[in-house]
């Protein structure tokens, strides 16, 4: 097949993608496939994205990072969705690419200096406690509390969906400090928090899931849960706005790692549709077989081409809300129609585990509702691109 890889569209980008995919190939659909059954953190990958000194591409030089834009961070997350680990092996190593962007941005220099290096080399691992049960995608209407005791803060509460909580040991954690009745708008009186995991003072349950079994998603119960006070990140009460400015990246690269995903997907299909021979010939030459192949190829491409032009305006400062937000939502679509087409191809044999596209599949299926849902997306652009009312 031939490739598409606007993304990589210079030397230095070449040279990443090429290095993360020699990476990245040492871990084959065998070891993921292990993991997954096995309900196993894939800790032998992780270790090697950090030992080669990935974690940090995008943060500062002066924590040990690369320092390099977003479009960066998105080839090598679309090179590592194209891998053998696709959703599990992202989800891996997502929050400590970008999921200390609010620290970066309105951290202290002490905070700085403490924090991110760990998260560089990968001697720490940090989970996201933001999703809560009652809230949903109302972020505002969290419960969880944290309250002022002297020099600490005391956090009771709950959190669902906290992914990799079962081996981080810190957390970002959002919560409110002033009670929504006491706030002009139901977003103030947030605080964003970073702190050890105290396991005495958190019940960590794994959830159990349709996919992406290697890494783990969690319900936290908060039972006084106490932290010092400078855990709390720049200001108390505006810790949403704090996570608003790491959405567009957000999106960028988890459109990067989806794009990725589907193109392997796309790849596996059209291999067996070049080798698969029924009625007498390969199944790929029947036009039911090919041109959804095709459009698969033709909704990848469109997404990779929005995921670039989003990273680089978002690289170039410009806005580019309305942009990383269609990315994510074309490289959703498109890659679950990759991988809903790669089982189809295979016939039965999409159905079974040994051919691995079923695994790519019940991956995808997360990808449809996390970290935003296609509806929500919808809503941001009809309200913000198209003047139509909030609906939310
Ligand atoms: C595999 C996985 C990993 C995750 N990891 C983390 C993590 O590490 N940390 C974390 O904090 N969270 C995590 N999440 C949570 C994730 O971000 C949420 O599931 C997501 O934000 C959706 O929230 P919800 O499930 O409560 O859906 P709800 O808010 O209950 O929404 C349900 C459905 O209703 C739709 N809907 C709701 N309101 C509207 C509206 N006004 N208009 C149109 N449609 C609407 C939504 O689009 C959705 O389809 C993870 C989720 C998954 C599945």
């Amino acid at each position: 097949m031939k490739i598409f890889e606007a993304l990589a569209n210079t030397p230095e980008r070449r040279e990443i993608r090429d290095a993360i995919r020699a990476l990245c190939d040492r871990f084959d659909d065998t070891y993921w496939a292990k993991k997954d059954r096995g309900h196993e953190f894939p800790h032998e990958f992780a270790k090697a994205v950090a030992d080669d000194g990935w974690l940090g591409i995008a943060m500062p030089v002066e924590f040990g990072g690369s320092g390099l834009g977003v479009t960066e961070a998105a080839i090598m997350m679309q090179e590592i969705g194209h891998s053998a680990g696709a959703f599990a092996a992202c989800s891996a190593v997502h929050i400590n690419i970008f999921g200390l962007h609010a620290i970066v941005k309105h951290g202290s220099s002490r905070q700085r200096a403490a924090w991110l290096p760990s998260i560089v080399d990968g001697s720490s691992r940090a989970c996201f406690g933001v999703t809560e049960p009652d809230a949903g995608l109302d972020t505002s209407k969290i419960k969880t509390r944290a309250v002022r005791d002297g020099d600490h803060y005391i956090v009771n509460g709950q959190k669902v969906w906290t992914s990799t909580a079962q081996q981080a040991d810190k957390i970002v954690l959002l919560a409110r400090t002033t009670p929504i009745e006491e706030c002009r708008r139901p977003i103030d009186g947030l605080s964003l928090f970073y702190a050890d995991l105290d396991r005495s003072a958190v019940e960590i349950r794994e959830i159990e899931k349709m996919g992406r079994h290697a890494v783990n998603s969690n319900q936290l119960f908060f039972d006084n849960f106490k932290m010092p006070a400078d855990c709390l990140i720049g200001e108390e009460g505006k810790g949403f706005r704090y996570i608003l400015d790491s959405l567009n990246p957000e999106r960028i690269l988890n459109a990067a790692e989806v794009v990725g995903m589907g193109r392997r997907a796309l790849e596996k299909a059209t291999a067996y549709a070049n080798e698969r021979v029924v009625f007498g010939r390969k199944i790929g030459q029947n036009q039911s077989i090919q041109h959804p192949l095709a459009e698969c190829w033709s909704e990848l491409y469109a997404a990779e081409l929005m995921t670039l032009h989003a990273a680089e305006l978002y690289d170039s400062g410009k806005p580019c809300g309305a942009q990383a937000n269609a990315a994510k939502y074309l490289a959703a679509d498109a890659g679950f129609h990759a991988c809903d087409r790669a089982v189809r191809t295979h016939g039965g044999m999409g159905y079974a585990a040994d051919y691995h596209v079923e695994r790519y599949f019940r991956e995808m299926v997360a990808v449809q509702l996390a970290p935003v849902s296609r509806e929500m997306i919808l809503c941001f652009i009809a309200e913000n691109e198209l003047g139509l009312p909030k609906s939310y």
